[in-house]
């Protein structure tokens, strides 16, 4: 059974002062249910979607749906969504009860059910007993769920989440995304989050619409995205990647090779419409390559190299590996071992062969 989707925007654009394109030309099918992330730069048009689908803005061209209806001017107040922020804008001389209860007081709802939800949505973000606080007598990861209970309360369609753990240090935010993530499966309600930190996008979305210049370019699971980018700024705001730039010199059907510097035949995933002669950049992400040392028979495929750094981070290893005059690549090799007492390490100036499976080696035009 397909699913349907709560917002649809078609081609959607946001102009600001008649020369500022912040939004251009965006259709995204949102489904019930899901958490939905949109990931990009600084700048690159994520608020002004958010602000659009909230009806803080209206686009200068294009449509937005919720629930399959057209909202055209519909206000704020009137669209079945709520809005969390970064600055959580709690009242400071309300309590955390008071502060969860706003929105239901304001549409005159009874005293009884009101307290009876306040409780529901304190236990929801699991701030049970902290109702009679105030917003300065808590932690910022407990005003972020104050202020989650409050978006909450109102039982909105689709929640939309502007950074919301931006202020929030590390450790917290960590622990605060996998409480989200639970959170949004616990009540089923559509979140749409904006954030730039592609990690957190990663761990929470159940797709990513990856953004850059007001469009977006490329819309998938965490794994499609990150396994599979479909352009070079994918491949590079998401996780890491090399790019080897090169020669299409043999097709031969999911493999394609492409020589790197007129010398270096490197093997990569094939897709359609690629042609022999095309000039092209491999995509391969420094986890996905096997590093060994010369010594080792050099099976089908094998990339020779040089080692020009090493270093340690503790979990992993990088190596820095010259290819050719004009071409290095990172290699990313986990310790699996204690690298104190490995006697198998690859030193600095040594020959080595770089291996990969053809079809982890994205090719891009
Ligand atoms: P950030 O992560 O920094 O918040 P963003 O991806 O959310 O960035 P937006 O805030 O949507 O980006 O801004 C997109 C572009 O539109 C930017 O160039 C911004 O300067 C511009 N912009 C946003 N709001 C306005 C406005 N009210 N008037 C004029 N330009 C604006």
């Amino acid at each position: 059974m397909s699913r349907t989707a709560d917002v649809e925007l078609r081609n959607v654009s946001k102009v600001f002062d008649n020369s500022v394109v912040a939004v251009d030309n965006v259709s995204l099918e949102i489904e019930q249910g899901e958490f939905f992330s949109l990931l990009g730069p600084s700048g690159c048009g994520k608020t002004t979607t958010l602000r659009m689908i909230a009806g803080f803005e209206m686009p200068t061209s294009g449509e937005i749906s919720i629930e399959g209806r057209p909202m055209g001017e519909t206000p704020p107040f009137r669209r079945n969504v709520n809005t969390v922020f970064q600055n959580y804008a709690l009242f400071p001389h309300m309590t955390v009860a008071e502060n969860v209860a706003f929105g239901l007081r304001m549409k005159r709802i009874p005293r009884d059910e009101i307290a009876r939800r306040v409780r529901e949505a304190l236990q929801l973000v699991r701030l049970g007993g902290f109702e009679d606080r105030y917003p300065r007598q808590l932690s910022g990861g407990q005003q972020q769920r104050v202020a989650l209970a409050r978006a909450l309360i109102n039982r909105p369609r689709v929640l939309l989440l502007d950074e919301p753990l931006g202020a929030l240090d590390l450790k917290l935010r960590k622990e605060m995304q996998l409480e989200l993530k639970h959170l949004q499966m616990t009540v089923g309600i559509t979140f749409i989050y904006v954030t730039h930190d592609q990690e957190e996008a990663l761990t929470m979305s159940d797709r990513i619409a990856v953004m850059n210049a007001g469009r977006v370019l490329q819309v998938g699971t965490p794994l499609e995205i990150y396994e599979r980018p479909s352009s070079r700024f994918v491949a590079d705001f998401i996780g890491e990647s090399n790019f080897l730039d090169g020669r299409v010199v043999d097709l031969n059907g999911q493999r394609a090779t492409v020589v790197v510097d007129d010398r270096v035949p490197v093997p990569a995933r094939a897709q359609d419409g690629l042609a022999i002669g095309e000039q092209v950049t491999v995509a391969i992400r420094p986890e996905k390559i096997r590093l060994r040392s010369l010594g080792t028979e050099g099976a089908d495929g094998c990339v020779r190299g040089r080692v020009e750094e090493i270093v340690y981070i503790g979990t992993d290893t990088y190596y820095l590996v010259r290819l050719t005059d004009r071409c290095t690549v990172r290699v990313r090799v986990q310790n699996s071992q204690n690298r104190l007492d490995s006697s198998e390490t690859i030193g600095h100036g040594e020959e080595v062969l770089l291996s990969w499976l053809p079809e982890t080696a994205m090719v891009l035009k």
